[in-house]
């Protein structure tokens, strides 16, 4: 069996406990070297063999895990985050079915997820943004007609921008071009639940100049909204006077936030 799973973001106790168990019973552990904390390598036995997938292609990492498979060892590869996020596993399971090798995907954090950690931030409030968008800014793969970054940014929603941080002038003025001012509210989180995170803010225009400052060119999550400001609406789910399936509404209940109403 090979086992899918999402190493977290960083931080070696941010992977699940399922992915933990398997990483301490496996024989083969193919992991993405490049984002991946070497620290998660430690829950590994002794005698585990270990491979970083940074320096291998799509077909030597399936030459090595398919016949470890079909031997009946346990196999994980580890990916950064979680796996369905920009991380080219759907490639992998596809030859695997062609192999008749069974397989499974153990979710893990995302980066997204525990960039908004370290903001202290939700992406989606209430009459601000009910949206998140995950893209990326063109690079050597292509993004498809209509997914451009002045596409999606025309919408106002809450923009997170994976694998850009090189490119900030371009996502800036793809980021005007859509629509935002450039006065518009953005982060640049770096290094999410390593060690070394770092949260700059800034705004959509200054975000070439503010990773400059602190040298961020890689590993870094560019959030983009009015998320980020401070004006938005309760929401109705913990209002008083809002009748739901769990709770009948209670309107003599002191209202915290009445100006928000
Ligand atoms: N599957 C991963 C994403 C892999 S793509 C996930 O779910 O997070 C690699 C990109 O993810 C990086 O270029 C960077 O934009 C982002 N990234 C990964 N880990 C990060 C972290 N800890 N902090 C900020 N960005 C991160």
């Amino acid at each position: 069996m090979i086992y899918f799973i999402g190493a977290g973001p960083g931080a070696a106790d941010l992977i699940t406990v399922k992915g933990k168990e398997l990483l301490e019973k496996c024989d083969l552990c193919i992991y993405a070297g490049s984002l991946v904390n070497p620290a998660l390598l430690d829950y590994c036995k002794p005698d585990c063999v270990i491979m970083n997938s940074a320096h291998m292609t799509l077909e030597e990492v399936i030459a090595a895990m398919v016949p470890a498979a079909q031997a009946g060892k346990l196999v994980v590869r580890l990916h950064t985050g979680d796996p369905s996020v920009y991380g080219a596993h759907r490639e992998q399971i596809d030859l695997l079915r062609s192999y008749n090798v069974d397989f499974k995907i153990v979710p893990g954090v995302s980066s997204f997820c525990a960039a908004a950690a370290c903001l202290e931030a939700e992406y989606t409030l209430p009459n601000v943004s009910q949206s998140v968008i995950i893209t990326r800014m063109e690079g050597r793969t292509p993004v498809p007609n209509r997914q451009k970054i002045a596409d999606y940014a025309a919408h106002h929603a809450t923009m997170v921008i994976f694998l850009s941080s090189g490119m900030l002038e371009k996502l800036s003025s793809e980021l005007i071009k859509g629509g935002y001012k450039a006065d518009t509210p953005a982060a640049i989180v770096y290094k999410a639940s390593w060690p070394d995170e770092r949260v700059v803010y800034c705004t959509v225009g200054t975000l070439a100049e503010s990773a400059a400052k602190y040298g961020i060119n890689k590993t870094a999550l560019i959030t983009v909204g009015e998320f980020l400001g401070n004006i938005y609406d309760r929401s109705e789910l913990y209002n008083p006077n809002f009748t739901h399936g769990f709770r009948e509404a209670n309107p003599h209940l002191v209202d915290l936030k009445p100006e928000s109403k």
